[in-house]
């Protein structure tokens, strides 16, 4: 075994709560395929499945273990739409921006059903997704969107002070915007869940197996190197996101890694649950700093937020997510928070998830700016529509070259002066 089958899952709620692992061996000796996909995190997994039920030969290499990466470390909020709002999105791209705006607000509702078709035992809950604002600045922001909402038809109920405390149990919030069609999966089990039912539909996965290296062959397609074997492939897909490395030139540089968190209570007692969120769904605050949480269907609150920027284990590093919450929530003063883990997920400049094509025959994904658990998805399917044969125009993402942030390095210390400004600017309220 590579020194990478050592690696293990961080210490997340998920490693114990999510359905086991599919039996995943590393790769050895010489294979061929017509896709290989590198990275199984839900871009890798989503896009294996889609190619296997087009009948593709797909053969997948995850460094780890599926949903090692982001996938299987997230607060598990399935959430519509792009970072940007639709408007944004529509006056950027035209015809394009509402297919883009049609397909991410519409990402939720393809993921439950996925969910559903395959029996995936994954938690998944339609309840809601919850924007809520902090500010009067942030509730003007959900008034426009809640008109952006309506103008195109989507669904979605903005709450006045009254009804915003009725859903969260908490006064701090001066509105929140509802929309029916988000919720949430335990995230690591919906990895498994993609790569089990990838693997039923006859793509091959192999975990322990990094791609180490990416060379042309004589005959025009891709070999791929892996500490002890090699891939022969007709066409390439690449899901890296935040732990991409350089196996593609300049593409790590395309992302900001930046890293969130997340902190878990021991399951609460059902007095204190029925206070938070009783309808359920998921949150997340608009605020300079975004603060996210949900319950768990073992009456867990998972909090999730800023953190340390390198790996984190266990609890004790999450005072400032833990005070927040007893902040919104006093009862749980005397509630044991048991768990705290983190992750990198991908931030690109222009706030867009990216899809690549440096060479015809090469697909990459990655940069889905927090949103990526649904849209993570939507793009797999994307990808295996290209990969059949469809026409860039007819997709509803836009594909783009591969451009490097200037001064990528800097990045950490760009994220600290805006997390120590965002809470300044949230505190006064602005
Ligand atoms: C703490 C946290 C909370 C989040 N909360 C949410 C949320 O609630 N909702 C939401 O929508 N999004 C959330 N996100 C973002 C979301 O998790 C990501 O957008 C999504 O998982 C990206 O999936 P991916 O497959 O592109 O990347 P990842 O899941 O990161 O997968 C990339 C995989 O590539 C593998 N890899 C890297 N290099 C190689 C190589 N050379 N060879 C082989 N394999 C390689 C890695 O091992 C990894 O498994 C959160 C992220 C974090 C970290």
């Amino acid at each position: 075994m590579s020194a990478y089958a050592e690696k293990p899952l961080p210490p997340s709620l998920y490693a114990e709560t999510a359905m086991p692992p599919p039996d995943l061996g590393p790769i050895a000796g010489e294979a061929r395929a017509t896709v290989a996909v590198i990275g199984g995190g839900i871009t890798g997994l989503s896009t294996a499945l889609h190619l296997a039920e087009r009948g593709v030969d797909v053969l997948l290499l995850e460094a780890h273990q599926p949903g090692w990466g982001a996938s299987g470390r997230n607060g598990g909020h399935v959430n519509p739409g792009l970072k940007p709002e639709p408007d944004e999105v529509e006056q950027h791209f035209g015809e394009l921006g509402r297919r883009m705006v049609r397909l991410s607000y519409g990402a939720p509702e393809a993921l439950f059903r996925l969910v559903e078709r395959y029996q995936i035992r994954c938690e998944a809950r339609q309840a809601g997704t919850l924007r809520a604002a902090t500010t009067q600045k942030t509730l003007a922001g959900l008034r426009a969107l809640a008109a952006q909402y309506e103008a195109r038809g989507l669904q979605a109920t903005l709450l006045d002070p009254d009804a915003a405390f009725a859903a969260t149990g908490t006064r701090r919030y001066r509105g929140i915007l509802r929309d029916p069609s988000g919720g949430s999966v335990n995230p690591l089990g919906y990895a498994r869940g993609l790569a089990g039912a990838a693997l039923a539909a006859g793509a091959r996965i192999h975990a322990a197996s990094p791609a180490v290296s990416l060379a042309r062959t004589a005959a025009g397609g891709w070999r791929i190197e892996t500490p002890q074997s090699a891939v022969q492939a007709d066409r390439l897909v690449i899901g890296t996101n935040g732990y991409t490395d350089d196996l593609w030139p300049g593409l790590r540089r395309t992302v900001v890694p930046l890293w969130s968190g997340i902190t878990a209570t021991e399951p609460l007692p059902q007095s204190i649950a029925d206070q938070i969120m009783p309808g359920g769904g998921v949150l997340y605050e608009l605020g300079s700093v975004t603060v996210y949480y949900r319950l768990d269907v073992g009456r867990r609150l998972l909090m999730g937020g800023r953190c340390g920027l390198h790996e984190m284990a266990g609890p004790e590093g999450f005072g400032y997510l833990q005070r927040y919450a007893t902040k919104l929530w006093p009862a749980l003063r005397h509630v044991a928070w048991t768990h705290g883990w983190n992750g990198q997920l991908g931030m690109t400049a222009d706030h867009y998830p990216h899809l690549h094509e440096p060479e015809p025959d090469v697909l990459i994904a990655l940069g889905y700016n927090g949103r990526g658990v649904a849209l993570a998805t939507a793009m797999g399917a994307i990808i295996a529509r290209r990969i059949g044969g469809e026409a860039e125009e007819t997709l509803d993402m836009p594909i783009t070259g591969i451009r490097p942030i200037p001064f990528h390095g800097l990045w950490p210390l760009a994220v600290q002066g805006r997390i120590a400004w965002g809470r300044l600017r949230d505190r006064m309220g602005l």
